[in-house]
């Protein structure tokens, strides 16, 4: 810390405001009941603090802003995209930028190439749901190997998000390295709770995939959240900027994919960024197909502008700090109110474990929907379930997750949501289960419709 006090308080002013409109607990029961208690199903207006997601909710600087108006809209050689291919070539290091209009543009594009070539089996820490079904939807198979110390949701090993790199190195025997299509790691581990992969980690399994002649791509979407718990909490990177140890992790890679709405505070857009020439020459005949010309992947000039800005000031020490404390901050206040929250806090939204918060609602019942509702009805606030909701029979874990977005919300909304859990807490025994009375086939959560079991 470089002042003489210890407290860390949002690095910036605001400039622009964003009125959030106040309802009241009867309003709130009668839309959710119209939202059949689905909260993708809500209108925006009708919730104080959303917690949904973390991705293109981002506030933009000042510095954005300007950034949008100067951006230039020609349709090639826009000033724009240099500004945006300098910044990610500066970042990466790699000399071939696809710009597309966000993460899963670049997914569809990488795969699509990958798959073409035979590509039957693909590798990650754990693979995000688009990452997933962008490589299912191709025929080829996603497999997830989390390291042991994720399997516990509670205890707090500094790297959670890590590969098993054990298993990693089995499976590819088996499966056989011609069949590999890329070994792929997730910085940090989303669906793992936001927890961070170690250097070692990256480094281990870089000259794994180098040996065996495997491609290895970085997930980056929230690198620079990543790179600070590096800094923080593995030997031998406090002298290093966050900047500076991203860099050391992309030239281990052989490119990444990246959705600029998480740490790269975009509201839209993405990247590709390929070290081969000739996979990148073939990335680029499908992006022009699918997302856009190779100046603009589908993104307007002024998009590229804010995000170029974004790269960089998304790696700011102290904004990081800030970043990573209010976490922090969010996580240790719940916990001490009792609230079963994963541990340790990781860097962009809080889980709760809430079949052991709501012990009383099997999970047939959907006790994270159950918390959701509340949330809702008692405050306001919209989290999301991940959990049997979202994924049925297959769900390790009833989870509820706050996500955090980027310099958007003050400590006060912050101390509102502990104050909305302190109330839960007094009639979570109250709570109720609720059963499903409509949903379609593929991701039901979006759209079911449920309603509460009266007890
Ligand atoms: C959000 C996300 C993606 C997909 O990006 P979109 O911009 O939503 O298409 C891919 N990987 C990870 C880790 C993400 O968090």
């Amino acid at each position: 810390m470089k002042g003489q006090f210890k407290t860390i308080f949002e690095p910036f002013k605001i400039k622009v405001v964003e009125p959030i409109r106040i309802t009241s607990r009867s309003e709130r029961q009668r839309y959710l009941q119209q939202a059949h208690y689905n909260l993708f199903l809500l209108s925006s207006d009708q919730v104080i603090i959303d917690l949904l997601t973390d991705s293109g909710t981002s506030a933009q600087s000042e510095a954005q802003w300007a950034g949008i108006m100067q951006g230039d809209e020609s349709y090639a050689g826009s000033t724009s995209w240099k500004h945006f291919y300098e910044t990610v070539k500066d970042l990466t290091g790699y000399p071939y930028v696809l710009p597309v209009h966000q993460g899963r543009g670049a997914e569809s594009v990488l795969f699509e190439v990958l798959c073409r070539k035979g590509a039957k089996y693909f590798f990650s820490n754990t693979h995000f749901d688009t990452t997933r079904a962008n490589i299912e939807y191709r025929g080829a198979t996603a497999i997830d190997l989390p390291c042991e110390e994720s399997q516990d949701l509670f205890s707090d090993a500094p790297f959670k998000g890590n590969i098993h790199l054990q298993e990693l190195k089995k499976q590819v025997e088996k499966v056989g390295v011609d069949n590999v299509g890329a070994v792929i790691l997730t910085l940090t581990n989303n669906s793992g709770g936001g927890q961070p992969v170690s250097f070692q980690n990256i480094q281990e399994t870089a000259q794994f995939c180098k040996e065996k002649g495997i491609r290895f791509f970085i997930d980056a979407c929230r690198i620079a959240e990543n790179c600070y718990f590096i800094h923080t909490r593995e030997e031998g990177f406090s002298h290093l900027s966050c900047w500076e140890i991203a860099q050391k992790i992309f030239s281990l890679a052989d490119g990444c994919l990246v959705s600029a709405k998480k740490d790269f505070f975009g509201n839209i857009g993405g990247f590709l960024a390929l070290k081969d020439e000739a996979l990148a020459q073939e990335c680029m005949q499908y992006l022009i197909i699918t997302e856009g010309f190779l100046t603009y992947g589908g993104l307007a000039g002024r998009d590229l502008e804010a995000i170029a800005v974004g790269i960089r000031e998304a790696f700011d020490m102290d904004y990081l700090r800030y970043r990573i404390r209010a976490l922090q901050y969010f996580n240790e206040k719940l916990r001490a109110i009792g609230i079963p929250v994963v541990y340790p806090p990781g860097g962009h939204a809080v889980y709760i474990d809430a079949q052991k918060y709501l012990p009383h609602i099997p999970k047939e019942h959907f006790p994270g929907q159950s918390l959701c509702c509340a949330l809702y009805i008692e405050g306001g606030i919209r989290a999301v379930e991940i959990g049997s909701v979202m994924f049925g029979k297959n769900a390790k874990h009833e989870l509820v997750r706050l996500a955090f977005p980027r310099r958007a919300y003050t400590q006060a909304h912050v101390d509102y949501v502990i104050e909305v859990f302190s109330h839960i807490n007094a009639i979570k025994e109250q709570l109720p289960g609720y059963r499903i009375v409509y949903q379609m086939p593929f991701l039901r959560h979006f759209t079911a419709h449920f309603e509460p079991i009266k007890g």
